[in-house]
């Protein structure tokens, strides 16, 4: 395996002193961020802005330089002042800025030490005077000089050597166990520490809900663009929604809707993913950062989709008909067929290959779909609508026109899940790449299909949510009229930011989540720090 920060040049790439302030804090989370996989800085942002505007020269206050980039070729960092002040001529202070949440005591930690001793190396290495240093907590309005000494200096580049060790080496250090440094790591909801060694868990760390949300635009002939640090809506003339871009967690962009290259650049710049479907339900494409993390885990799913992964393949599989069994037992009738299922389940775990597997998996679709009539209730069949078997593209009919469209956004989901762990969404290991589809998106949307898109589907229609003037048949297809396609995607959203027990880890997560976690156990598989993979099964 080549080391992950391989020089072009001939030089070894300076390591970022922030790495390093990772370092202290926990080895695991700078491997984490050197393999790309950076959390929200919004909140820091945030406070210097804030900072920046009370240090106004006007107030008395010296005059600042923010943000200076600095670098020290012998020790290989590089980095970047939050503020300096004093000079040109006179001795200089360096101020760190950061944004340690109230609910916490201002205290200055090794990590932030370590931080400032670079710092003032980086400076005096171009031949400055640095007299002090200081940090201030943005959010308690607190500043606190930091006096360092000789031996804060040798620990700061011992620590330059020992990041750069384990951020060259292939496999991230183990997580931690039960350690309280997790609770307050801004990478939590990446690692994944309690998570990995699939037991429940009793003691969860809360990951912060972010307060984002996935953005549709689904009105034809709309216009998105961004302003004011905003993305717009608009539609002749008229503004449809204005919502911050902080606040978005990715964007679907349904038919016939622009997006502007402005807007879609700032999506790309916040790692954002948008995924463009067709009015009637098919995913034809979405963006990807050119930064995404895991490079290497994304070589070495690549390798292990060439070679197959049985076990991944009966995974995805048996959580798939384990969930269809139980959806049409709680809500069909038709126990004979929920037996079957039960017994495919079976199979599936004794199958000797991936085609065998997907020949049981076929086996259930039949059954499912067979049965999939008796879920809707007798006032839609009084309707007139029914199922009777799975049409996809063309749909001939209101239900399967729902769940095509239902799948694709689930797919849109779980794309943006799998982009977002850095991992190839075509490289598979149930579906074949060689079809040209997203075979590991596909894999994976197979255990949220009954709880997620069926029941999506299920529910709006038995609650009369769309009916029968939201079709619309031409030709023998079937499509959603845009009232019934607004429902659904309501109902959708709804339901994927819901929150229910996880099977596995046995606390409550919304589905949308639970999609992300998924991919990140898939991901611990493929690199090596995960020993199985665990489908999620409804009971
Ligand atoms: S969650 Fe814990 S183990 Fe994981 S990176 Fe953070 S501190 Fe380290």
């Amino acid at each position: 395996m080549t080391p992950k920060r391989a020089a072009t040049d001939g030089l070894r790439d300076p390591i970022p002193i922030s790495l390093v302030a990772h370092w202290v804090f926990c080895p695991r989370r700078a491997w984490l961020e050197a393999a790309g996989e950076q959390t929200d800085t919004h909140q820091v942002a945030v406070g210097i802005a804030a900072h920046a505007s009370v240090d106004e020269p006007s107030t008395g206050r010296p005059a600042d330089r923010h943000s200076v980039e600095i670098a020290d070729e012998r020790l290989g960092i590089s980095g970047r002042c939050d503020a300096v002040e004093g000079g040109p001529d006179g001795a200089l202070t360096i101020v760190e800025y950061k944004s340690t949440p109230v609910r916490r005591s201002p205290t200055v930690t090794e990590a932030m030490r370590i931080q400032l001793a670079l710092q003032v190396l980086a400076l005096r290495s171009t031949g400055a005077v640095v007299a002090a240093q200081a940090v201030y907590f943005v959010n308690h309005r607190v500043r606190v000089d930091v006096p360092l000494s000789a031996d804060d200096f040798e620990a700061a580049a011992a620590a330059v050597a020992s990041t750069r060790e384990v951020i060259e080496a292939p496999q991230a250090p183990a997580a931690l166990e039960d350690d309280p440094r997790c609770a307050a790591c801004s990478h939590v909801g990446i690692c994944l520490p309690d998570e990995r060694p699939e037991v429940e868990i009793h003691r969860r760390i809360v990951v912060d809900d972010p307060g984002t949300q996935v953005v549709h635009v689904a009105s034809a002939g709309a216009r998105a663009s961004v302003r004011d640090g905003r993305m717009r809506v608009e539609h002749r003339g008229e503004e449809l929604a204005s919502i911050p871009l902080e606040k978005i967690a990715g964007v679907v962009v349904h038919g016939n809707v622009d997006l502007t290259g402005g807007l879609i650049r700032e999506l790309l710049w916040r790692s954002l993913t948008v995924v463009w479907t067709t009015g009637t339900g098919r995913v034809v494409g979405w963006s990807v950062p050119g930064t995404g993390p895991n490079g290497a885990a994304r070589v070495q799913q690549h390798e292990a989709a060439a070679a197959g992964r049985l076990d991944l393949a009966k995974a995805f599989v048996g959580a798939k008909i384990s969930n269809q069994a139980t959806l049409l037992r709680r809500n069909g009738e038709a126990p004979a067929a929920v037996d079957v299922l039960r017994s495919l389940q079976g199979r599936a775990a004794a199958a000797r290959s991936v085609s065998e597997v997907l020949g049981v998996e076929g086996d259930a679709a039949a059954r499912y779909f067979g049965s999939f009539n008796t879920m809707l209730t007798p006032r839609v069949r009084g309707l007139g609508i029914t199922f009777r078997t799975r049409t996809p593209h063309p749909a001939r009919d209101e239900v399967n026109a729902l769940l095509n469209y239902a799948y694709a956004l689930l797919l849109g989901d779980v794309v943006r899940a799998i982009v977002a762990c850095g991992l190839d969404p075509h490289a598979g290991f149930l579906h074949s790449a060689s079809r040209n589809k997203p075979a590991l998106a596909l894999d994976l949307c197979e255990e949220f299909r009954a709880p997620v898109a069926d029941s999506v589907v299920l529910g709006a229609i038995n609650n009369g949510e769309v009916g029968p003037d939201d079709f619309s048949t031409v030709l023998g297809a079937t499509r959603m009229r845009d009232r019934g396609r607004r429902a659904l995607i309501a109902a959708y959203e709804r339901r994927v930011e819901s929150e229910f027990r996880h099977p596995v880890f046995g606390y409550r997560t919304s589905w949308r989540r639970a999609m992300e976690i998924q991919a990140r156990m898939v991901l611990g598989v493929i690199d090596g720090t995960q020993s199985r993979y665990v489908g999620i099964r409804i009971r």
